[in-house]
């Protein structure tokens, strides 16, 4: 049995509407922890006074220089001694989750146990950084409940200017879209760069995401500074039964208006069965007995709503990999950027690949490490440096499947340029 409760009208007032409360699991908590009790006394404060009372500070385990995220009030009284003294301390664990985000119920209840021995008994699936938080735990218990997590096989995340948790989607265990192992793929990079999660060295924080399609379920595009998301090469794969099955159920106005009409780069089109083209980068589908579904896979930009849309009748490729795109954040010094795509495809199945997408990670990581400016994210050293200069640091050489629109953006080609401008100036010489 916890202390006696503060008063909390204002948060009393969020557990009125229609939804479950974080209000209502706090006060559950607070029936046996004095740390939640107080919690909620500070809470209600910020509240009333419309500020914050967290200030950070040094916490940390054994041998490593991040993964705790220390929180310490402020809200003290004259004598200089912390107004909700139970919750003077409330720091937060960051857990890498398994990839994918697998796990047994009996893990999820051995974390509970742990958090509520040593911890507020507060926990969040997951953070905006993908890390299990272990939210509330004293200066004093960080070590040892970190120690019992560890012992169930959980590592600290990353905190800081470090290489920071990494997340993957669901993946092919249970999404028939996935292009790729996404959680092996996900685990090989980590363990790679498991000393620069612990030890913060780098101008500022690195985020790897895998997205298993261009669906992107990770967001990596827009949250990662390395984005590693499925796609294919070849053509879209069809099957005539569901293809058929879709249009039974919806009719014509449906296929036309929610599928062919909102293909980006219209590479769908309805046709009589006997006009479908033959060429190789055509998928054609029957959808009755007299039409079909003509896809030109050489303008399929692989957004990916076609196949959502007709799930099963349409599918990705056989010919899977990833595309990986460097440089996505949100708003700091510059606003929000999207990742830009460095390898437009590469395989990822053998060990072989493997170690080609770490040699990749390894020399972005240096790049960044060598010539970031402090609080910098790579997407904003790539702006501010050049986009030529960081392909060149890679080693890699610019191609068209590089730019957004290559069809509406003019570009111009300089390979051959120096001998152009000497052939100009030999004819002028020689006219002069
Ligand atoms: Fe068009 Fe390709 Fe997107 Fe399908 S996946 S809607 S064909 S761009």
């Amino acid at each position: 049995m916890a202390k006696q409760p503060h008063p909390t009208p204002m948060l009393d007032t969020l557990e009125s509407g229609p939804w479950p409360s974080f209000v209502t699991g706090l006060k559950r908590l607070a029936e046996d922890k004095d740390m939640v009790v107080d919690l909620l006394g500070q809470l209600e404060t910020s509240y009333r006074t419309r500020k914050g009372y967290w200030k950070g500070g040094t916490v940390g385990v054994i041998g490593y220089g991040g993964g705790v995220i220390p929180r310490f009030t402020e809200l003290k009284d004259e004598h200089g001694q912390p107004m909700y003294k139970d919750a003077a301390e409330f720091h937060t664990l960051r857990v890498m989750p398994p990839a994918g985000m697998h796990y047994t119920t009996e893990l999820l209840r051995k974390f509970c146990d742990v958090w509520e021995r040593h911890g507020s008994g507060l926990i969040a699936l997951h953070g905006q950084s993908g890390d299990i938080m272990l939210q509330g735990c004293t200066t004093e218990n960080v070590q040892k409940a970190f120690d019992e997590i560890n012992e169930m096989g959980f590592d600290l995340g990353g905190a800081g200017p470090a290489v920071r948790t990494s997340m993957s989607c669901v993946g092919a265990a249970r999404c028939e879209q996935s292009c790729f192992d996404e959680a092996r793929a996900h685990r090989a990079v980590i363990n790679t760069f498991l000393d620069d999660i612990h030890r913060p060295s780098l101008p500022y924080k690195f985020k790897f995401k895998f997205s298993g399609c261009p669906n992107d379920c990770m967001n990596s595009i827009q949250r990662s500074d390395m984005a590693i998301i499925g796609t294919w090469r070849d053509n879209i794969r069809t099957d005539e039964a569901l293809v058929r099955k879709y249009f039974a159920a919806h009719g014509m106005n449906d296929l036309v208006n929610d599928v062919v009409a909102r293909c980006p780069t219209k590479a769908i089109q309805v046709k009589d069965a006997d006009q479908v083209r033959t060429e190789p980068s055509i998928s054609a589908v029957r959808f009755n007995d007299t039409q079909a579904l003509e896809i030109d896979n050489r303008d399929c930009v692989r957004c990916m709503h076609c196949i959502n849309v007709i799930t099963g009748g349409l599918a990705p490729g056989a010919d899977k990999g990833v595309t990986v795109l460097v440089g996505g954040k949100r708003t700091l010094k510059i606003g929000d950027l999207m990742g830009t795509v460095v390898v437009p495809f590469m395989k990822l199945d053998t060990d072989e690949d493997l170690g080609k997408l770490i040699e990749l990670a390894q020399k972005v990581i240096d790049f960044f490490a060598e010539n970031a400016l402090e609080h910098e994210r790579t997407g904003e050293m790539i702006e501010r440096i050049g986009l030529a200069t960081f392909l060149e640091a890679l080693e890699i050489d610019a191609d068209a499947a590089m730019v957004a629109c290559p069809r509406t953006n003019p570009y111009v080609r300089l390979d051959g340029w120096d001998d152009e401008v000497a052939r100009i100036a030999a004819k002028k010489q020689q006219n002069a």
